[in-house]
């Protein structure tokens, strides 16, 4: 184990991280680490993460009883508690509110689709833990749901939270939830978002044997309903690696004749012919001529 001069910097580090990334303004969100069997290492309440020194952490026991330091230990240390006392396992937390995962965390939308290889070999799914009023009591009960499976959850409508076998791996954890957030917001502002099939995730699967990932619990498919496992969506492929996206292809199938042409009348490159479905064939129209027919259409009104 790290001696506690170098965990106390880390934490620093990974605050100055943080706070330099914009997964925290002002004094939010909290790092802790463990330190021994029966001590934890914890940031301090109301410091803005981006300027600490080493000497402002808070020593607690696993009862969040300041043992040491000038300062009061985090208001979320109930929450790092509740951690620890279900995850043997974990030797750090980190919280946090980065700006895009915690939008989808507002949105009630959880990171959980099959999208990206590495979010699934290192974190699997990323549930949204219910909401529940930051510094109470409230907030650990809604992470234990979770926290058994999973190695990072969103928090509704207001952050994130991951842990790690180490402090930088807690933290890595934290930018790849946002990373993944960004990316999976791009796809969809894109209209498009296919997703890997189910027997590509139990490759993935796996490969975390292989490459000796460490995992809380199993991937296990969208059906299953269970809290012991992570719950990812993957469609079946029916062969293939990729399934497309299955909303997107409904709408394809019946677009609105409009949208269809004013996608052609400004060019956008559809990955289908748009084709009327009486064989008439396909119809497009110049801006001009569609700006004429709209003309046309309201005279006819009046
Ligand atoms: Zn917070």
């Amino acid at each position: 184990m790290s001696s506690e001069s170098s965990l106390r910097a880390d934490i620093v580090e990974v605050g100055r991280r943080m706070y330099a990334r914009g997964y925290t303004a002002s004094n939010d969100g909290n790092i802790s680490v463990r330190l021994g069997a029966d001590r934890l290492l914890m940031t301090p309440k109301s410091v803005c993460k981006g300027f600490m020194t080493p000497d402002m952490m808070c020593i607690t026991d696993l009862e969040g009883r300041k043992l040491q330091g000038d300062r009061d230990p985090s208001s979320e240390t109930l929450m790092h508690l509740e951690v620890y006392r279900q995850r043997p396992d974990v030797q750090a937390v980190v919280h946090a509110h980065p700006p895009t995962a915690t939008g989808f965390a507002v949105a009630g939308i959880p990171l959980d689709r099959a999208v990206l290889a590495e979010v699934l070999t290192t974190l699997g799914s990323i549930p949204i833990a219910e909401y529940a009023t930051p510094s109470t009591k409230e907030l650990p009960e809604a992470v234990r749901k979770y926290i058994k499976a999973h190695d990072g959850m969103l928090l509704a409508n207001h952050g994130a939270l991951t842990v790690g076998g180490d402090l930088f791996s807690a933290y890595y954890k934290m930018e790849t939830i946002e990373h993944f957030a960004t990316i999976s917001l791009v796809a969809r502002m894109l209209g498009r978002e296919n997703l890997l099939s189910r027997e590509e995730v139990t490759r993935l699967q796996d490969l975390r044997g292989a490459y000796g990932i460490k995992a809380p619990a199993p991937i296990c498919a969208e059906t299953v309903e269970d809290e012991s496992c992570q719950v990812v969506q993957a469609p079946a492929g029916g062969g293939r690696r990729l399934v497309p996206d299955l909303v997107r292809q409904a709408a394809e199938a019946d677009p609105p004749p409009l949208a269809q042409n004013t996608r052609a009348s400004y060019g956008e490159v559809s990955p289908k012919p748009l084709a009327k479905a009486d064989g008439e064939g396909e119809i497009r129209l110049t801006y001009r001529e569609l700006s004429a027919l709209i003309e046309d259409a309201v005279r006819n009104l009046r």
